[in-house]
Formats: structure tokens, sequence, C-alpha cells
């Protein structure tokens, strides 16, 4: 008998990232009688666990990446199918998959994530790290590497500059500071001599083990450091789905060389060419310029300088996976690529949601809340995404959660505790704002934004058990020009002062 190829649920979700994952569960314990479907392209699914809220918006969890059956297993009416979408057709309601399948939906949700941004696609000597898979390569490349270029100045180039030991890194960033998209210059400073002092033992340092790989067959977890056999994903060139907290815990990364860190940055400087080994040859003979070594690959930066490397990383950010959803429909598309939301996750196109890394928020944020291509908010997304869903079956109103209310992440990097909150970057107020900083060297570095009065915004970097009163704070939109001299001295309780 032929297989079937026909298949019908009331809820579809694509995508098998933090995002999908959280949606699908929503929709499926919430309405236990409806039939959702899981498709995606990745053997293993994401799923988030140990999630807690540490205040009213800052939250914190694991990620285990799992085999598809726990989630069957947790969800009698969740289906999980194992295919990439080639093909929506938003009229008919159906999705066309790579393994011939053709779904109906009455409601789905895109969970699609997003790709790296490469600095360019056919050359093999510049790597995006996004999933399990391009990690692991990054580890065995790092392996035998003496000099790396890393360009880009987001989470992944800060997290990876600091965790690379025994190579050294050139990296270049197009501002004038590190890490400008999380926080200030006065930050970056801070941080700075992180990179030049060896890495602390991190079984010392690190309060939190992260991320968990399970083997498809087994329940017993492994960390991506151990070796495995490329996964289907990698052999089908299919996208996992993107890394998250910690995604560098476990996997050793090392180069060739005996040394801890030793990274130069190149500030205000963008790629402006790669050679190759020939290319590079040719070019110091044509320009009699002496090279005095050899490498595999070569970049010139926009400031002029040249370097030789073993490969270049190419951390510039992420592109939303929306091409399988685009053609034949008529999807309100953002400028930056993502497909455009509005307050209910909902698309342009009828009974089309979307969420996480491929959507872009189209809705007026408040003015506290902006989007970041976060695995926090992917989880809320998706989780939004999924009760909007529901809610709209069942003819239900329902208001944007409180989550869109104060932007908030907490995160590490260089080994510190990192919590932004709000504008914790002065994001869109221009002159309009007053900046208070408290600043112990190797300890902690905290900012406040302040406007007419008002707290906006903070960044806390360190132990400084600040978060919670500065995000009253900030919620409360409380006039603080009374107390500003007081909110950062050291010798008050803050706490306590406005308890
Ligand atoms: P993804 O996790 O990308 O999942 C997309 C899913 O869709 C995958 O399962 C994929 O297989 C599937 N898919 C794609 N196309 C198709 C198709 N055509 N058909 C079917 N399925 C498809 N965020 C933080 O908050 N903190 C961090 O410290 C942090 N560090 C990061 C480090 C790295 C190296 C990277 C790459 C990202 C990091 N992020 C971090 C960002 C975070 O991981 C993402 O924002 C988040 O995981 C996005 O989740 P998502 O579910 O939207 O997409």
């Amino acid at each position: 008998m032929a297989a079937e190829t026909k298949k019908s649920f009331k809820f579809v979700v694509v995508g098998g990232g933090i995002a999908g994952v959280t949606c699908a569960e929503q929709l499926a314990s919430q309405m236990p009688s409806a039939d959702v479907a899981l498709l995606t392209a990745a053997p293993l699914i994401k799923a988030v666990c140990n999630f807690k809220q540490v205040s009213k918006t800052l939250e914190e969890f694991d990620v285990e990446e799992k085999p598809s059956s726990v989630l069957e297993g947790k969800y009698p009416n969740l289906r999980v199918i194992q295919s990439a979408v080639t093909a929506l057709h938003a009229q008919q309601h159906t999705l066309l998959t790579l393994n011939g399948l053709e779904i109906h939906y009455e409601k789905l949700c895109i969970c699609s994530g997003g790709r790296p941004n490469l600095l360019t696609h056919d050359n093999p000597h510049v790597l995006g790290i996004r999933d399990t898979d391009s990690a692991q390569e990054f580890q065995k490349r790092l392996s035998k590497a003496k000099r790396i270029v890393v360009v880009g100045n987001g989470g992944i180039a800060l997290e990876l500059v600091f965790e690379v030991e025994g190579c050294e890194v050139i990296w270049a960033v197009k501002d004038k500071a590190i890490g400008n998209k999380f926080f200030d210059a006065g930050a970056a400073q801070f941080l700075i001599p992180s990179l030049d002092s060896d890495k602390p033992d991190r079984a010392a340092t690190c309060k939190r083990v992260r991320y968990t790989v399970e083997s498809p067959g087994g329940t017993e977890g492994l960390t991506i450091a151990t070796e495995r056999k490329p996964s289907r994903s990698s052999m089908l060139n299919e996208p996992g789905s993107a890394l998250g907290p910690d995604w560098h815990e476990g996997i050793n990364l090392r180069g060739a060389e005996e040394m801890s860190h030793r990274v130069s940055v190149e500030y205000e400087t963008e790629m402006k060419q790669i050679y190759t080994q020939q290319e590079f040859m040719l070019l110091s003979l044509e320009s009699q310029t002496a090279v005095t070594d050899s490498w595999p690959v070569y970049v010139e930066l926009t400031n002029g300088k040249k370097f030789g490397c073993d490969f270049i990383i190419s951390a510039t950010g992420v592109v939303p996976n929306t091409e399988p959803f685009l053609h034949g429909n008529n999807f309100e598309v953002a400028e930056d690529s993502g497909l455009k939301v509005d307050d209910h996750m909902m698309t342009s196109e009828p009974d089309v949601y979307a969420a996480g890394d491929v959507c872009t928020a189209g809705w007026k944020h408040s003015n506290l809340w902006q989007q970041m291509r976060l695995w926090s908010q992917a989880r809320q997304m998706g989780w939004y995404a999924g009760r909007c869903m529901a809610a709209d079956i069942l003819n239900e109103t329902i208001e944007l959660d409180f989550c869109f209310e104060l932007f908030s992440h907490i995160t590490r990097f260089f080994n510190y505790k990192v919590v932004l909150l709000g504008r914790f970057n002065g994001q869109g107020l221009g002159v309009n704002q007053e900046l208070l900083v408290r600043c112990t060297k190797g300890h902690e570095y905290v900012k406040v934004v302040l406007s007419e009065g008002r707290m906006l915004g903070a960044v806390l970097i360190g132990e400084t058990d600040l978060e919670e009163t500065f995000e009253n704070l900030i919620l409360n939109r409380m006039d603080l020009t009374p107390y500003r001299e007081e909110l950062l001295n050291p010798n008050i309780d803050i706490e306590d002062y406005f308890d």
C-alpha cells in the first residue's frame, strides 16, 4: 500500500528550535483535544527546561537538545514530522515537504529561525556558527589553528573571542568599542582587561551548565564536545536550530598553540577583501612587498591592514529563514527580512503566525521594549503565539503579554553576569538622557539611563544584585530626581531604600 502523502492538522508549527517547540507545547497542553504537528528539518528538537522566573520580566532556563520522541511521549496529541518545508500555499492552507508530504492546517506558526549572515557563501575558509554541527566544525578547525580572524561585534563574536585559547585572534569590529549591541564604550572598557588575563578555571566560575545534547537513540546526555557521527542535518545540509546560552559549554575551544588569550582588536573596520594564498602571493609580488609567513587565507580590512590566518569566523548576525514560505504568497516582509507580525504574532497572511528569529515584531512597542534575536525572546514569542492561536480558535480575546512591556535579558560575557534592562543603551533617546555609572575595576559595572528623571534602562555587569529593584523602578516610572545621588551610592542598600 502506498504511504499516505496527505495529512491534516488543526495546528501546524514549523521549526524545532526554542520558538517552535515552545509554541507546539503550549498548543498541545492548552488544547489536548486538538491535533498538533511540529514540522522540523533537523532530527533533534530544542526543549526549555529548569525554567526560572527571576523577576517580573527576567527569566533563566536551560536548553536541551532531544529526540522528537520525547516530545511525542509527553503530549499524546503532538506529532513531530522530520522533513523540511519546501513550499507554502497560504490560500489553500497547505504546506509541502521535502519527503513529499502535503500537510493541511487550520492555523500555522512559522518558527524557522535564521541563518548566519555570512560575509561570503562559497569560501571554504569562512565559517559561520549557528548550530551544533557548525560549532563542532569550528572546534575541529580551531584545534589545528594558530591564528584566526573574527569579524563581527555581536554576542557570538563576544563569547567566541573570550573562549578561544591557544590561538591568536584578530578581532575586526566595525564600531568604536566592543559589544556595542549590548553595552556602551564604558562597559567595553570594563570588560577588555579580561581578554588579556588567563581564563579562570571554568568549573570554579560557571554557575550553570546549560547545554546538553542527547543522542537520538538514547537518553544519556552527552556534551557537544563528544565525538559523534555527523547528524542527518549536516549530511542533508538542512538547517539545525540555533545555539544559545552557553553554547560553548563543553566544547574545547583550543587552538594549536600553548597560550591562553591573545586577542588584538581592530576597531572601526570591516572586511574589504579575502585572498587565497596564491592571490596574496601574486599581489605581494606585484607590489614588491615581502611576505614572511604563509597562511591558508588572507584578509584585507578597510583600515588597510592585511592579516594571514587559518580561517575566518563570520559573526555578522543572522538572516531570517523565510525562503520556502514567501513564493506565491503575500507576506509583509520587514526591512530586516523578517516576517512582519502584529501584536498577536500574526503575519499578513490569514491564519499564519510567526515567532522567534524568523519574525519581526511589527506592533507599536512599549517604549521600554525592543526586539533582539535572543533565546529568551524566541521562547516568549513561541509561547505567546501558541496562546494567540488557541484564543483565535476559541474566539477569545487576548492582550499582549506582559513580557513585551520591558526588554530584559540575562547572559554572561567574559565570565561576568550581564543583565540588560529596558533602553539599556539609551536607544532612541538621543541627547535626552542622563547616565549614572558606578564601576569597580574587575568587580562590577553599573549604568543607569535616566530621562526626565525616570529610569528607562540599565546595564548591570557582575554580581550587583540590583536587577529586581531597578526593574521595579523602571516599570513604576517613578520620578527619581530627588534620589539621583543615592541611586548608585554603594553605601546605601537601594532595595531597602525603595521598599
Ligand atoms: P532556531 O533555533 O534557529 O530554530 C529554527 C528551527 O527551524 C530549526 O529546528 C530548523 O531545523 C527549523 N527549520 C528551518 N527551516 C526549516 C524548513 N524549511 N522546514 C522545516 N524546519 C525548518 N541567544 C541568547 O539569548 N543568548 C545567547 O547567549 C545566545 N548565544 C548564541 C550563540 C550562537 C552561536 C548562536 C547562533 C545564537 C545565539 N543566541 C543566543 C541566539 C538564539 O540562539 C536564537 O535567538 C534562538 O535560538 C532562536 O530560536 P528560534 O526557535 O527562533 O530559531
